[in-house]
């Protein structure tokens, strides 16, 4: 399908959640996104053979539905999940740099480095706050609280109430299942009442889950399990903490644990309060890496155009975005201080430079 009616779609989709969730967005804005969305969907439709004009209303009943049911060429993800855009969608919006999640995980992150930049041993609460949000994608309210205040940072930014999709009712209490990669909780489909993670490299790990006499099963490719936490008491993170922090985040751990498994080869996290993601040693080499996970290899470049390093720098990227590559090494050309690997790729790497 065209990047562009995905764009177009994705916006209408951000923008819609934000009217449902009473986020401040403009009348005007939200029947604009919806308008262009359904005239640029309608087009599509016309061209590739795939049924009738769609109107801004009927638009909005399909975000929720898989795309590949109502166009052509459409992927199998919906726009929607739970009144909340998924990560396709988020990934895809970025394209036109429009990302109110971003926003807020940066705010967050801002507000953490402002206070613990001054602190003598600030370096060290950063990362274990990145830590912290990374493990805790589903917490106890009162642990969340302990842990934020003394940052400064706002409670509402960080967590909120595990919302009603995600719920279900079991022996009288409300439950919830979180994803056994990730840990946020799942959703549940409102038609087929499957259950799932909204992030795209979840769902491509296989989390998917449908009911059995009462039990989840897994209907991927792998036998996760998944497992019913009480929510009394407990909150999850932000979408957009969850989306920027701990998505990437598990990417950055597992590069991490890879790195240590081989001798003499040390990794800190998250070094010098966050100026880059993983500073990898071996004596008295050192390798400067930034994990990256960007749907395109296009606005992955624009983005690290607008902060060049002043040191070769490895930019990393998940196994599966091999194909991107060729793309990305061309794009910054021969000049560039970057280098780009995929994550096994840099792993070689390393112990290709420490064997000379
Ligand atoms: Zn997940």
């Amino acid at each position: 399908m065209q990047e562009r009616v995905e764009v177009c779609l994705s916006m209408a989709a951000v923008e819609w959640s934000r009217h449902l969730m009473n986020d401040g967005a403009s009348a005007n804005r939200v029947m604009d996104a919806l308008g262009l969305a359904a005239a640029e969907a309608s087009r599509w439709r016309a061209e590739a053979g795939g049924g009738p004009p769609l109107r801004p209303a009927e638009l909005v009943e399909c975000l929720s539905r898989p795309m590949a049911e109502w166009l052509p060429e459409g992927e199998g993800v919906c726009l929607l999940e739970a009144g909340e855009p998924t990560a396709w969608t988020q990934e895809v919006a970025e394209l036109q740099g429009a990302d109110p999640l971003l926003e807020v995980q940066q705010r967050v992150i801002l507000t953490a480095l402002d206070t613990l930049q001054v602190r003598e041993d600030g370096e060290r609460q950063y990362a274990e706050l990145r830590q912290f949000l990374i493990d805790h994608p589903l917490a106890l309210a009162s642990e969340v609280r302990a842990r934020l205040i003394p940052l400064g940072l706002a409670f509402s930014d960080c967590y909120q109430s595990v919302p009603a999709p995600c719920l279900r009712s079991m022996n009288g209490e409300d439950v919830c299942y979180p994803c056994p990669r990730c840990g946020w909780p799942m959703s549940m489909h409102r038609r087929t009442g499957a259950m799932r993670c909204h992030a795209v490299a979840c769902v491509a790990e296989g989390v998917r889950f449908g009911w059995l006499h009462d039990r989840l099963v897994p209907t991927g490719n792998k036998a996760w399990d998944a497992r019913p936490v009480p929510v009394a008491g407990r909150v999850r993170l932000t979408p957009g903490l969850w989306r920027y922090t701990v998505l990437p985040g598990l990417w950055e751990l597992d590069l991490a644990r890879r790195l240590r498994r081989i001798p003499g080869v040390e990794v800190a996290l998250w070094p010098r309060l966050d100026l880059y993601d993983l500073d990898v040693r071996h004596g008295a080499r050192q390798w400067r890496v930034d994990v990256k996970d960007h749907r395109s290899p296009r606005r992955l470049l624009e983005l690290l155009r607008q902060h060049p390093p002043s040191v070769p720098t490895h930019v990393v990227i998940p196994d599966g975005r091999r194909a991107d590559l060729s793309l990305l090494r061309h794009g910054a050309g021969p000049e560039s201080l970057w280098s780009f690997e995929t994550c096994s790729g840099f792993v070689r790497l390393v112990s290709r430079e420490i064997r000379v």
